[in-house]
């Protein structure tokens, strides 16, 4: 039984897409019904730092997906600056905004032929929606200048009390996961367990170094080995209302981007 509408969101991003010469289509399926979009926003300055956001892999997590569509309907809005407390124009971005239009419909983990996509990017060109996912970026390695600097992946967990997120870097990277809590912990609750799926959590943070496998053939284990890009994967816990959960993505997404284009923000 469909719950949600994907011709809705359709709907806001052509919306968007009309408003703002500077946002185009980066990627698209042809399904006439449920295609796919990956949108690209151009900054002012051709060398600012590149953003990808996705969300709505798992089709029962909606809160990403609203959080994405509003990103894009206010980046593309000249009245509205002021969605993210950031200069948020002077960033490239790639919004990848609802993966899984199936389950998002039906509010499914998985797709319409039963797979968790977010399981699938061993081999991407087995699901359209994986496929879809590693052409956008693959093709940023042909169209960018510079590689995706940092990835924000927006999850939701049905079984959480609080927000927590899994950090994926190379060591090399400097975290910035601890001072992302930091900033939620004001309008959310942190879980805080010890461990969460088999992974040690440290004060809402899941640290996967380098090459991790335990989870599998993530969208953040591709992002990190095949484009090079830390991820930050959040997770809101769904037993809070829409809004809140909305509100903490926003938030976890203008922290995330605080702490690490620190010295770039003071430029500008
Ligand atoms: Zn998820």
């Amino acid at each position: 039984m469909k719950v949600r509408d994907y011709a809705d969101v359709v709907d806001r991003i052509l919306s968007a897409l009309g408003k703002s010469e500077r946002l185009s289509v980066w990627h698209k399926t042809s399904s006439p019904s449920h295609p796919l979009y990956c949108l690209h926003y151009a900054a002012k300055v051709a060398d600012a730092p590149t953003i990808y956001v996705s969300a709505g892999i798992h089709g029962n997590e909606p809160a990403g997906v609203e959080c994405a569509v509003r990103l894009i309907e206010k980046i593309a809005d000249a009245t509205h600056q002021n969605f993210f407390r950031l200069p948020l124009k002077e960033f490239n971005w790639l919004i990848s905004p609802c993966d899984n239009p199936y389950g998002y419909e039906r509010d499914t983990r998985e797709n319409a032929i039963g797979y968790d996509l977010n399981r699938m990017f061993g081999t991407p060109n087995r699901c359209p929606e994986t496929a879809f996912i590693s052409e956008s970026l693959l093709q940023t390695q042909t169209y960018l200048k510079d590689t995706i600097q940092l990835a924000l992946d927006l999850h939701e967990d049905t079984d959480s009390h609080g927000f927590y997120l899994w950090e994926r870097r190379s060591s090399t990277c400097p975290p910035i996961g601890n001072a992302v809590v930091k900033q939620i912990e004001e309008i959310c609750a942190i879980n805080r367990e010890s461990m969460i799926e088999d992974h040690r959590n440290e004060n809402g943070v899941i640290t996967l170094l380098d090459t991790v496998t335990t989870k599998g053939w993530t969208r953040g284990r591709y992002l990190a080995e095949e484009i090079q890009t830390r991820c930050l994967i959040l997770e809101t816990p769904t037993l809070l209302d829409l809004e809140t959960r909305i509100e903490v993505h926003k938030a976890a997404i203008q922290a995330s981007i605080k702490h690490t284009f620190t010295n770039y923000i003071k430029l500008i």
